[in-house]
């Protein structure tokens, strides 16, 4: 494996998806080559078959579908590093960049000057741009433990493969944070054969998402599958050559071989607010997805936007990346077209599954459907439940049985 934990295998030079030389000029700037950006390119290109593209990306690898670095890649014996790739190298595929289209990866962008319509890279070049989306994601919460080769804050292609290198048949991993991630982590880990010691806040397992009844239910699987559930916050730790102790709040050390911290995640707001972007709680964009400055869009896990059916919120899941990518790179090659999807999200755990819209959150009014046994009892790993607010209901779905184990990726 690469330093970088690109892999022998994905190399994008090798691969023609990294282009070394930058121009000084591009019609359309892309900063952050994850999920919304590979789709941008696209919604661009649905409309502009031949204006150069200039993708600048922190990380080294092309973009990946995320949700396969805790799902497919650990449960699915056919999943492969190379299947999560979102732009291919292969010409002839509708995902290979053109000649017109060019990848910087291992390129942060360090300044935005909306005014001169330029961006300057951290070597100190300066490209100018026609219009430029800004989709740089969300960074992990960062706390107690600091983030290093025992100690991992998952988001991208290089974490999984620390983690794969480590948590081996046998191994010893504790996992912070019940919710997404955690939880996630947690069951693709144990489903490997992989000891979890899974630390949350307090009990049931994602009793802040679901009702009672479900998440008990979801908490009896992970015990049943063997994940060791301690309660307890994250207050430090130390690491060394042979492994990681991970200390909580009630002075309890739990020595493995790895931890990984889920705790949350905030926007990467920081490019647009030094640009002097309007900025609360993401970067704000209208329902074209337009930023308070000219000719620059949002997209992603960084964008607050108007949704249509739910009013304004941010919302950190893929296919909101998706849709909101091709719809920005349409729109910034002159669409002009409004972003009026309310996109869904989903996790799996094990063998369920869930998909929701909108808000999930247990404090909120819950009408539950569930299937029943053939005694009448409620049988939580089958139903929906909805929950409703003041300002617009909202349901979630947990579909035990479809047997899904990802779902379809938004066009
Ligand atoms: C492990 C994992 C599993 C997930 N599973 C699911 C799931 O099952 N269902 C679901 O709905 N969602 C899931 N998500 C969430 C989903 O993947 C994100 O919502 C989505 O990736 C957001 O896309 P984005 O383009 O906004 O950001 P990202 O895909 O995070 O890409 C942002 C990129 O911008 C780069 N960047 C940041 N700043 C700069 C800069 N200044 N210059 C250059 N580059 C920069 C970053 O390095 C990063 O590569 C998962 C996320 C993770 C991490």
């Amino acid at each position: 494996m690469a330093a970088d934990g690109t892999g022998p295998d994905l190399d994008p030079t090798a691969r023609g998806v990294h282009s070394a030389e930058v121009r000084d000029a591009y019609d359309y700037v892309i900063v952050g080559a994850g999920m919304a950006a590979a789709k941008a390119v696209r919604g661009i290109r649905s409309q502009d078959p031949d204006g150069g593209i200039g993708v600048f990306g922190t990380e080294p690898a092309p973009p990946v579908y995320r949700p396969d670095l805790s799902k497919t890649l650990w449960v699915d014996p056919k999943g492969s590093v190379e299947g999560c790739v979102m732009v291919s190298g292969e010409q002839g595929s509708d995902t290979a960049p053109d000649e017109h289209t060019c990848f910087h990866l291992g390129t942060t962008v360090a300044a935005l000057d909306p005014a001169a319509h330029t961006v300057t890279l951290e070597d100190g070049r300066t490209v100018r741009y026609g219009s430029l989306l800004l989709a740089t994601g969300a960074e992990p919460r960062v706390g107690g433990l600091e983030p290093g080769e025992r100690v991992v804050y998952y988001r991208t292609l290089a974490d999984y493969r620390r983690l794969r290198e480590i948590a081996r048949q046998g191994a010893h991993v504790v996992v912070v944070g019940g919710g997404y991630i955690g939880s996630e982590v947690a069951a693709a880990l144990a489903l490997n054969g992989v000891r979890v010691t899974l630390v949350v806040s307090s009990e049931p397992l994602l009793g802040a998402l679901f009702p009672a009844g479900l998440a008990a239910t979801v908490t009896h699987e992970y015990r049943d599958r063997g994940v060791e559930i301690v309660v307890g916050r994250l207050a430090g730790g130390s690491v060394d050559a042979g492994g990681v102790t991970v200390r909580l709040g009630d002075g309890t050390e739990l020595a493995a071989d790895a931890a990984v911290v889920g705790i949350g995640v905030r926007p990467r707001t920081g490019l647009a607010e030094a640009a002097g972007l309007t900025v609360d709680d993401g970067v704000v964009v209208d329902d074209h997805l337009r930023t308070s400055a000219p000719d620059v869009y949002a997209a992603g896990d960084i964008a607050r936007y108007p949704d249509r059916l739910l009013g304004p919120r941010r919302v950190e899941h893929a296919a909101a990346a998706e849709t909101m990518g091709t719809a920005a790179g349409r729109n910034m090659a002159g669409a002009d077209r409004a972003y009026a999807t309310t996109p869904f999200f989903w996790s799996d755990l094990f063998d369920h599954g869930y998909e929701a819209v909108g808000e999930v959150d247990s404090r909120l009014r819950m009408v539950e459907d569930w299937a029943t046994d053939a005694e009448g009892r409620a049988d939580h790993s089958r139903g929906s439940s909805t929950t409703s607010t003041t300002a617009a209901p909202c349901a979630a779905c947990c579909c035990g049985t479809c047997g899904r184990r990802s779902r379809p990726r938004a066009s």
